[in-house]
């Protein structure tokens, strides 16, 4: 069940882990594991965005991340200046020369016109799908479904669930865990608390070394990333023209002389913004555990840090403690309900990165096992039934307020926790599996389609 913290915190581009990050590796991945061998002709490839990638993709950068991932581009590591805008710079087909990519023996041209979006054809198996078909002298040679299941992870159609992006087969040595109960029966029995049982797993995968320097590079990219938005000012793309306010937000603060050793609560928010308005403009993010809520770990943790005078060794034993904390919280999760906004709403997102900063807090601060379980509980249940309703299929409002929100609420939560003795009535399962229920009864106006809710009440001017 365990999802490494390399995979579930993975550095990509924004605006959307399940519509911009999952395309992109889906695209990739087509592109190069596509059997082409000595295939001849003239190809034509065509792609469509169904569901979910059908209803926002438009505003979450699907077609470009896909364009991308067909050129050969890693969300990793390419720069989001060479993915966005340039889809709408191909031209449609007959109005000149297309973009010609590389598959296996063929080249490719492709033009605007190539990619379709299909929001009303749903797939069985995920809201998040896309097909890609390629035809040689008019002969479809290859058609493939790919699904985005959330958080940047994909998979083929028909094929069990991956645990890890890379297709690292999963950590067998790691003490073995299926619910929070679990969990908390392993830690009791060993003495051994959430983040141990994560290294557990983690020691299955690759050396200490590899998985503590992994750490630390998606803390510096988490960091760079709230340092980044809050020194960046202008107007977000999209039709919404919403202006950035985490930079202002601080300069106002500075003015007030509110520092930010103050510890005022304000930073811990515009934090949050910071990461969120980063990820709505394309940049550089963490995705934890997407990209939409993206901003609370970060947050969280970066407010901690600040808070409390910690030497290099023991920041670094914090940051690693949290992390593997919340990639412990986020594993359930993913496994027993969702994290996907297609799939389960906004819960799915900003209610699970909620649930693992509030964890991963509890934990550096000193909580016992069954206080973080407890602070994670308390952090699902007030997001149970919040829908995914992005104004004008943009990651932005409510997206960018509410990871603000929410961050305030994970540190309300782990306080909550650590005030008690990590006794509760609702426990942390049960809530999970109520996330999932409360999923699978939202109306799919609410899971990310822009369909109800804010995006059709607020008036696009
Ligand atoms: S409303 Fe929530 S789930 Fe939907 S795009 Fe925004 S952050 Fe993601």
């Amino acid at each position: 069940m365990y999802v490494s913290a390399l995979d579930l915190f993975s550095i990509g581009i924004g605006p959307s882990s399940s519509h911009t990050v999952g395309p992109m590796r889906a695209a990739h991945r087509f592109a190069n594991e596509a059997a082409l061998e000595g295939i001849t002709g003239t190809p034509q490839l065509t792609v469509t965005l169904m569901g979910s990638l059908g209803a926002t993709g438009m505003g979450h950068g699907t077609p470009d991340a896909v364009l991308a991932g067909l050129r050969g581009l890693n969300p990793e590591t390419c720069s989001p200046l060479e993915v966005h805008g340039r889809w709408e710079s191909l031209p449609r087909r007959g109005d000149g020369p297309g973009l010609v990519i590389e598959l296996g023996p063929l080249d490719v041209e492709v033009f605007r016109d190539d990619l379709s979006f299909a929001p009303f054809e749903r797939h069985s198996e995920h809201p998040n799908a896309m097909r890609f078909d390629l035809a040689v002298d008019g002969a479809v040679v290859a058609s493939e479904i790919w699904l985005s299941t959330g958080g940047g992870f994909v998979q083929r159609e028909g094929v069990l669930p991956l645990r890890s992006l890379t297709d690292a087969p999963a950590a067998t040595a790691g003490i073995p865990f299926s619910s929070a109960d679990d969990l908390l029966n392993e830690c009791a029995r060993l003495g051994v608390n959430f983040a141990d049982i994560a290294w557990s797993h983690e020691a299955g995968l690759r050396e200490p070394e590899e998985t503590s320097a992994g750490l630390d590079a998606i803390w510096r990219a988490m960091d760079d990333c709230v340092e980044e938005g809050l020194s960046t000012r202008g107007i977000l793309p999209g039709s919404l023209r919403v202006p950035r306010r985490a930079a202002g937000a601080q300069a106002s603060l500075l003015a007030r002389g509110i520092g930010r050793e103050s510890r005022d609560p304000s930073w811990l928010n515009i934090y949050a913004m910071a990461v969120n308005e980063q990820n709505a403009a394309g940049g550089r993010v963490v995705t934890a555990p997407t990209n939409g809520a993206a901003g609370i770990l970060p947050a969280v943790l970066k407010a901690h840090l600040e808070s409390t005078p910690l030497t290099a060794e023991q920041t670094r034993r914090d940051v690693h403690a949290f992390l593997l904390t919340a990639a412990v919280i986020g594993s359930l999760i993913k496994a027993r309900a969702s994290i996907s906004g297609a799939e389960a709403g906004c819960q799915g997102e900003v209610g699970s990165a909620c649930a693992m900063a509030a964890a991963g807090l509890c934990a550096v601060l000193g909580g016992t096992p069954r206080q973080v379980e407890n602070a994670a509980e308390v952090a699902v249940e007030h997001h149970l039934g919040l829908t995914c309703d992005p104004v004008g299929g943009l990651v932005q409002i409510p997206c960018i307020e509410r990871n603000a929100v929410a961050s305030s609420t994970a540190q309300t939560a782990a306080r909550l926790a650590l005030l008690g003795d990590g006794t509760h009535m609702v426990s942390l399962d049960v809530v999970i599996e109520t996330m999932r229920q409360t999923g699978v009864d939202m109306s799919h106006k609410y899971k990310e389609t822009s369909l109800g809710g804010l995006a059709v009440n607020v008036v696009e001017c």
